[in-house]
């Protein structure tokens, strides 16, 4: 009998941890890793290319509908590419950090990736990490966790990897957002791992998931 396929989503603040432990959960079930963030990025990244105006709502959306992407599945991680090409280092730059939360703030964005994000089924089953998978991408998976951690601990782990960001300000922004804001979803499992390792981290997730899925399926 051929059953749905699972999503498992990791939502949180920036800086939680959630790739890294989306990662590691993903590698351990063999299931596909979707770094949904990535898109945003990738959708800033080229606005900024095209000296799109990344505070006017509508030239972005207009960008978001012409734009030519693809998305591809390679070692059981999701890409999306845009004619062609994978910006893979060009969407870390400060630049899109600085441009994404406005881009992710319009409506019309929001709901092309919503689309694209629930296309990613197809390859399987998922691990998602974002801001809104529990509450809008996914709302019916039984699997929700939101991770966060303590202000400064963010600031400490972003630094480590060369970044200086103002963590908070960008958390603000996405929380403050009309349409499918950054929040906790009804039915996450909430882990603040502010002083837990990513081992610790995964390791909470993977025992949860595992003690849900020896339970008869829904
Ligand atoms: O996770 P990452 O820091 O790469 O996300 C970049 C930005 O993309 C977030 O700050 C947020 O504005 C946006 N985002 C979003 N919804 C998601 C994932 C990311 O709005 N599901």
């Amino acid at each position: 009998m051929s059953q749905h396929p699972l999503v498992i989503a990791i939502d949180g603040t920036s800086a939680s941890g959630k790739s890294t432990n989306a990662k590691l959960v993903a590698r351990d079930l063999g299931y596909v890793y979707v770094d949904t963030g990535a898109m945003y990025r990738t959708l800033s990244w080229y606005c900024l290319q095209k000296k799109v105006d990344v505070n006017d709502e509508k030239a972005v959306a207009t960008a978001c509908r012409k734009w030519k992407t693809a998305l591809e599945c390679i070692d059981k991680k999701v890409r999306l590419t845009v004619d062609g090409y994978y910006p893979e280092k060009e969407i870390r730059t400060e630049a899109v950090t600085a441009a994404v939360s406005h881009v992710s703030a319009v409506p019309k964005v929001r709901e092309w990736m919503k689309n694209k994000q629930r296309e990613c089924i197809k390859f399987g089953n998922l691990v998602m990490e974002g801001r809104d998978i529990g509450s809008n991408v996914f709302p019916e998976t039984d699997f929700k966790f939101y991770l966060d951690a303590c202000p400064d601990e963010r600031t400490k782990r972003r630094a480590a990897e060369g970044v200086k960001e103002n963590v908070v300000m960008r958390d603000q922004r996405d929380s403050q957002r009309s349409t499918s804001p950054l929040m906790i979803s009804l039915g996450a499992h909430v882990i603040n791992n502010s002083k837990m390792t990513s081992a610790e981290t995964s390791g909470l997730i993977l025992a949860e998931i595992k003690k849900r899925l020896a339970q008869p399926r829904r």
